[in-house]
Order: C-alpha cells, then sequence, then structure tokens
C-alpha cells in the first residue's frame, strides 16, 4: 500500500512521520473521510472546503488543495479498489513537547483503505456525555477524537453500531461519526449546525435533496419519531432498527428508503455535487 506524505507517494511500511508530531502529542490536526467508488472521490470539493474551514478554525494554515487533490489521485491509482476510503489527515506538525506549535509547518498524510457498502438498518445507543454546541474546536474535525472513540466502544459493547450525544442543553447532537435524522408527522428533521453537531457533507445533500428541516429536537424525539436515521460518508442513509435495546420495527420505513433512493441515485448521477 502507498501513502501520500512529504510531497510525494511511499510505501506505508516505511513511511514516517515524527514522534513529536502534534497530531500525534496534542491531537493538534484535522481530516477528512472521503468516499472513493471506482477510484474517483466522492464530493471531494465539499469536503476540501471543510478541510480549509477546519485549518482556520485551528489556525493552521490552509492546506495546499492542489496538492491534496494530486495526492487523493495518487492513493486512488496506486491501489485500484471497487470502494475506497480517503483519508486525508493534516497536522499542526512537528512541535515542541508542550501546546505551543513548532516552527516547523504542517504534515500532510493521504491514505486510503478499502471498505464495503453498510447495511441499509443498524442499532444505535444514547450516551451520557455531551457534546459541547459552545467549545473552540465545535463544527470542526479535529483528529481529537478519543471522546468519540470511547461513545463507539460503548455502542459496541451493546451490540449497537454507533452512539448518539445530546449538547449541554439536552438537544439531540450528533452521532460519533454520524449525523442524525428523525420523521415526525411525515417530515424530516435533523438538529442545526447550532446544536454542535458537525456540518456532515452527507447530512448537507440529504438536507438539500430532500428538503429536510433544521430543528431544534429535544432526546426523546427518539422514542416518538415514526423513523430514526444516520447520515455519513461511510454509511450514506442508514436507518436505525433499534435504540437503546428498543425495537423500532420496520427500519428502514418509507421517508427512510426514499431518501436512500434519492441519495442513491442524485450521488450516483453526481460524483461532485
Ligand atoms: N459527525 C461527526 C462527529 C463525524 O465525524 C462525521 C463524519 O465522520 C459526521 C458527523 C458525518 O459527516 P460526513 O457526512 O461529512 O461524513
Amino acid at each position: 500500500m502507498k501513502i501520500w506524505l512529504d510531497g510525494g507517494l511511499q510505501d506505508i511500511e516505511s513511511a514516517r512521520v515524527s514522534v513529536l508530531d502534534h497530531g500525534l502529542t496534542v491531537g493538534d490536526g484535522i481530516f477528512e473521510t472521503v468516499k472513493a467508488v471506482d477510484g474517483v472521490p466522492f464530493a471531494l470539493t465539499r469536503h476540501l472546503d471543510r478541510l480549509t474551514r477546519s485549518a482556520r478554525g485551528l489556525g493552521l494554515p490552509a492546506p495546499d488543495l492542489d496538492e491534496v487533490r494530486r495526492a487523493c489521485t495518487a492513493v486512488l491509482r496506486a491501489d485500484p479498489m471497487p470502494l475506497g476510503r480517503l483519508r486525508i489527515t493534516y497536522t499542526g506538525g512537528h512541535g515542541p513537547l508542550g501546546s505551543d506549535r513548532g516552527e516547523h509547518g504542517p504534515t500532510l498524510v493521504v491514505a486510503v483503505g478499502e471498505t464495503t457498502r453498510r447495511p441499509d438498518s443498524t442499532a444505535v445507543i444514547t450516551v451520557p456525555w455531551t457534546r459541547n454546541e459552545r467549545g473552540a474546536l465545535t463544527g470542526l474535525k479535529t483528529t481529537s477524537y478519543a471522546e468519540n472513540v470511547v461513545a463507539l466502544a460503548r455502542a459496541h459493547e451493546h451490540g449497537a453500531s454507533e452512539a448518539l450525544f445530546a449538547n449541554t442543553v439536552g438537544q439531540l447532537c450528533e452521532g460519533t461519526g454520524s449525523n442524525v435524522f428523525v420523521v415526525l408527522d411525515g417530515e424530516i428533521h435533523t438538529p442545526p449546525l447550532a446544536s454542535g453537531c458537525l456540518a456532515g457533507i452527507t447530512r448537507r445533500l440529504v438536507v438539500e435533496w430532500t428538503g429536510a428541516r433544521e430543528t431544534d429536537l429535544p432526546m426523546d424525539v427518539l422514542d416518538r419519531a415514526e423513523e430514526v436515521f444516520l447520515t455519513s460518508t461511510l454509511r450514506d442513509v442508514q436507518a436505525v432498527h433499534r435504540v437503546d435495546g428498543r425495537e423500532r420495527p420496520g427500519a428502514p420505513g418509507p421517508v427512510t428508503a426514499k431518501a436512500m433512493r434519492i441519495f442513491d441515485e442524485r450521488s450516483g448521477a453526481d460524483l461532485d455535487p
């Protein structure tokens, strides 16, 4: 396998970054996960826009988007696969032991791995930990993901594939790596960005393509909603058939099934929507 590092392709086994890279020592980095269908990245322009926004939010120099595009093309050509997940990581780079950034400049790594299409429906849990809707990192896709790692492990312990967070005022926010939607009176709703959720690219496309509304939602909406579904780059649109052990029979329901169909058709017709 090849990865992109220091401006070119390298063998993954021998590629090295500094052990004092701030991505490693203090979680000072940002990333994107991009789906690649038959070697073509999906929605790359939107992902690169978000990468730039995340860099700005962290005070990192703007990434060289031409290099990122070249890197994506290069790793996909080096290891062809039907369904891949590109991982673009951009960190503060080699620095001192503390939290101050060094002089060295950022590290860019682009890797690709094979993935498979996710099942049409899944189980989720809710977790007692909260998303901070007003933090310095809110809305940025940073590599500071340990809280998500802990919550996802809790989900797996309960036979679920995702854990959903409330924000600090008790409203439904998002999953560890997905956005959440509910169907109420036949209409699709998702928490607004002010809830503290990530501006998911799949979320945005579903809002644009289905007319879903952005609404503040209490956590108990998960019990009241006719249907619940998740969105993310690797899940696309995925129905929820169990929440905290309570079954939701019939998932995917008709509204979710329609959203899945619309997403498949539109995303298949335009790889950079
Ligand atoms: N929320 C979080 C915290 C995420 O990490 C992700 C994706 O990794 C998402 C939502 C979904 O975003 P996207 O649709 O851009 O993959």
